[in-house]
C-alpha cells in the first residue's frame, strides 16, 4: 500500500513524508498518554453523572425537563474541574461564548483589562475597541478597557501590577495564540498568572478564553484557578460530532450571570430546547481527548513537515503544546493562497473547491480559508486559515483523523511544488 497509489503526491515528497513520521514517534506517545488521562477523565464523568440512553431524547418548546441538556452540563464541569457549566447548541459561536461571560458579569464603571495583549479579533467589537461604531460594545455600556500587551511574547508582569486598580473587575487571559506569532500560554503559566492577579487584588474574577485549549493538557484553566472561561463547540471539546454550540465553565456564581445574558434573569439555564443536539454533544465529548490528539499529530507532523522544507514554524515540532494551532510562516502571498487550496483538495468534503479570500465579518483584513468540514467552519476537522499580511503566516488546525490530515497537508505542498513556488531538497 502506498500512498501514491491513491492520490496525485510525488514519490519524493512521499518519502519526506516517511522521513519525518520516523522522526516524530516519540512526540506522538507523549501526545498519546495525555489523550489516555483524559479519555479516562471523560469516562469517570460519564460514569459518575450515570449517563444513560434517555439523556438522548429531545425537547420542545421551553425545553423543561430536558435531563439530557442537564447531564451534558454536569459532565462539562466535572471534566473541567469546575463548580458548574452551561453548555448549548443556541451559543452559537466562540465569541459568543466570551462575550456572554464579559456581557453576563461586568457592569456599568466596571474595568476590563486583557492581561495577554490584543485579544483574539472578533472581540474588538465586543469590547469597542475597533474603528466601527461600537454600538451594543461593552464600551457602549460603560464598561471600560485596559490592555497589556506582550513583551516579546512574554506575559508583562509589572505592566499587570501597574495596571490594575479598584476599578478593575475582570482580567482577560487567552490561553492560545490566535492568529499571532507567540507562544501560547500553558497551564503552568496560567496557574502562575492568576495567582499573580490574585495577590496584586483578591476579588479580580478571572476569565480565560480557553479556544483551541481543550484536552491539549492534563488539566484546564478552571483545574487552576480560573474563575470563568468559554469555548466553542465546533473546536476541541465537540469531537468533531457538535454541530454547533458553546460551553462556559466556572465558578457557579458567574456561570448563572452568563446565563442570565443568555436567555433572561430569571429564565437563566433552565429554558432552551436542546432541539435533538444532546446525542451529538455528549458523544463528541467522548471523542474529545482522541480526536485532539489526532489534531495534535496533525499539527506535529505539519510542522516537522515544513521545518525539513526550510520554512520556519511555531511551535517547533517538539515544543510542548497547549492548543491545537500551528503556525507556518509561507513567506508571500501566492504560497499562502496556493498552499491552502491545496489543502482543500485533500479535504473529505468540497475537495473541489477552490478557496478564495474574502472579507470575513468580524475580521479586519480579508482571510482565507481552508475548510473542507462536515459542520460549517468546524476548526477541530483539518483546516487552515490566515490574514492576507505579510509574512503570510497560514493557520493550520484540526484534523479528525490524522491519517486524513496527513494526505491534506501534502495536498497543500504538493500544489506549492505544481505551481513551482517550492522546491524539494535534493
Ligand atoms: C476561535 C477563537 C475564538 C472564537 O472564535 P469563533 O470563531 O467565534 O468560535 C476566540 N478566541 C480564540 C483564541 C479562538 O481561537
Amino acid at each position: 500500500m502506498d500512498m501514491k497509489d491513491f492520490f496525485n503526491i510525488s514519490d519524493k515528497l512521499i518519502k519526506i513524508s516517511k522521513d519525518v513520521e520516523n522522526s516524530i514517534k516519540s512526540i506522538f506517545h507523549r501526545v498519546d498518554s495525555v489523550k489516555e488521562y483524559n479519555t479516562y477523565k471523560v469516562l469517570r464523568a460519564f460514569h459518575a453523572n450515570k449517563v444513560s440512553e434517555s439523556h438522548f431524547h429531545s425537547s420542545t418548546g421551553y425545553g423543561y425537563g430536558d435531563i439530557g441538556r442537564d447531564v451534558i452540563d454536569r459532565l462539562y464541569a466535572a471534566v473541567f474541574d469546575a463548580q458548574d457549566a452551561i453548555v448549548r447548541p443556541h451559543i452559537v459561536s466562540g465569541t459568543h461564548a466570551i462575550a456572554l461571560c464579559l456581557y453576563g458579569v461586568l457592569r456599568p464603571g466596571d474595568e476590563l483589562i486583557s492581561i495577554t495583549g490584543k485579544p483574539y479579533d472578533t472581540l474588538e467589537d465586543v469590547i469597542g475597541i475597533s474603528n466601527k461604531d461600537n454600538r451594543g460594545s461593552l464600551r457602549d455600556f460603560g464598561i471600560s478597557y485596559k490592555q497589556v500587551d506582550l513583551i516579546d511574547g512574554k506575559v508583562n508582569y509589572e505592566g499587570i501590577k501597574d495596571a490594575i486598580t479598584s476599578k478593575t473587575k475582570m482580567v482577560l487571559i487567552q490561553r492560545s495564540k490566535g492568529y499571532n506569532w507567540r507562544p501560547s500560554l500553558d497551564i503552568r503559566q496560567i496557574q502562575q498568572l492568576i495567582k499573580y492577579v490574585k495577590g496584586i487584588k483578591s476579588d479580580v474574577i478571572c476569565f480565560v478564553d480557553n479556544c483551541y485549549g481543550e484536552f491539549v493538557e492534563e488539566k484546564e484553566p478552571t483545574s487552576v484557578g480560573a474563575d470563568i472561561m468559554a469555548g466553542s463547540l465546533i473546536k476541541n471539546p465537540g469531537g468533531g460530532l457538535a454541530r454547533s454550540g458553546g460551553y462556559i465553565a466556572g465558578k457557579k456564581e458567574y456561570v448563572e450571570m452568563a446565563a442570565y445574558r443568555l436567555t433572561t434573569p430569571g429564565t437563566g439555564r433552565k429554558v432552551g430546547s436542546s432541539l435533538g443536539t444532546n446525542r451529538e454533544i455528549i458523544q463528541g465529548l467522548f471523542f474529545a481527548p482522541h480526536v485532539v490528539a489526532e489534531a495534535l499529530k496533525s499539527a506535529i507532523f505539519a510542522s516537522k513537515l515544513f521545518d525539513t522544507l526550510g520554512f520556519e514554524v511555531n511551535p517547533e515540532w517538539n515544543e510542548p503544546r497547549t492548543d491545537i494551532i500551528q503556525i507556518i510562516k509561507l513567506g508571500s502571498k501566492e504560497r499562502l493562497i496556493s498552499f491552502c487550496q491545496g489543502l482543500q483538495k485533500g479535504s473529505p468534503i468540497d475537495s473541489f473547491v477552490l478557496p478564495e479570500p474574502w472579507n470575513m465579518p468580524g475580521y479586519n483584513e480579508e482571510i482565507i480559508m481552508a475548510a473542507g468540514t462536515f459542520v460549517q467552519g468546524s476548526s477541530i476537522e483539518l483546516s487552515a486559515d490566515a490574514p492576507l499580511i505579510d509574512p503570510y503566516c497560514v493557520y493550520l488546525q484540526g484534523g479528525l483523523i490524522y491519517e486524513q490530515a496527513k494526505v491534506g497537508i501534502l495536498h497543500g505542498v504538493q500544489e506549492l511544488l505544481d505551481k513551482k513556488l517550492l522546491y524539494l531538497p535534493e
